[in-house]
């Protein structure tokens, strides 16, 4: 008697954003949290990996921290190919963080060349809200997500405040995709 397994979803997530606001703290906190199983890649991009379950299918999100890309600028496009969702991560008190986003959703945009650019999943991810100085409100976040068609969400990694949300979100827009 045989049991067929359906083929297993890998989802691959890219987090991008200025430098210091956090993305591999997100990552970590999320990863770690109620980690699965992780590993990290060997090239200069750290990528961990995190498997969940959403409704009865089991997912495997690969989740990629390009930090490094600005030391391995020509591997952009091959780290970029093929994501499923691409969360743009900033910092609640840096506003210069959150206008540097349009340039990396552009960049991002040039370098993947989704097949649907129009609709391809972006999640807007500010981060650090536990500290008291906050440059960018949740409005003026959500305004701009509403101009480009992104999700929002909030929250802290140092404090392990609504971390796991835009993850969920972005498995559920690549599961969507499938
Ligand atoms: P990356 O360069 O975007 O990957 O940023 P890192 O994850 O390396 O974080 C940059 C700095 O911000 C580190 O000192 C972190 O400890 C700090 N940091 C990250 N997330 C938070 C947060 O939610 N709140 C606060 N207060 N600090 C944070």
């Amino acid at each position: 008697n045989m049991s067929f397994k359906k083929e297993p979803v890998t989802l691959k997530i890219i987090l991008i954003g200025d430098s210091g606001v956090g993305k591999s703290s997100v990552m970590n906190r999320y990863v770690n949290h109620r980690s699965t199983n992780m590993y990290r890649a060997m090239i200069g991009t750290d990528f961990l990996s995190k498997t969940v379950t959403i409704d009865k299918d089991t997912v495997t999100l690969q989740i990629w921290d390009t930090a490094g890309t600005e030391r391995f600028q020509s591997l952009g496009p091959l780290l970029y190919r093929g994501a499923h969702c691409c969360m743009l991560v900033f910092d609640v008190t840096s506003k210069a963080s959150f206008s540097a986003l349009d340039v990396w959703r552009k960049e991002f945009l040039f370098q993947a060349e989704p097949q649907d650019p129009a609709d391809f999943p972006f999640i807007v991810v500010g981060n650090k809200t536990d500290l008291s100085d906050r440059e960018v409100s949740r409005g003026k976040a959500l305004q701009w997500c509403e101009e480009i068609g992104a999700e929002y969400f909030e929250g802290s990694a140092k404090e392990d405040l609504d971390v796991e949300k835009p993850f969920l979100r972005a498995a559920l827009s690549g599961l969507w995709q499938y």
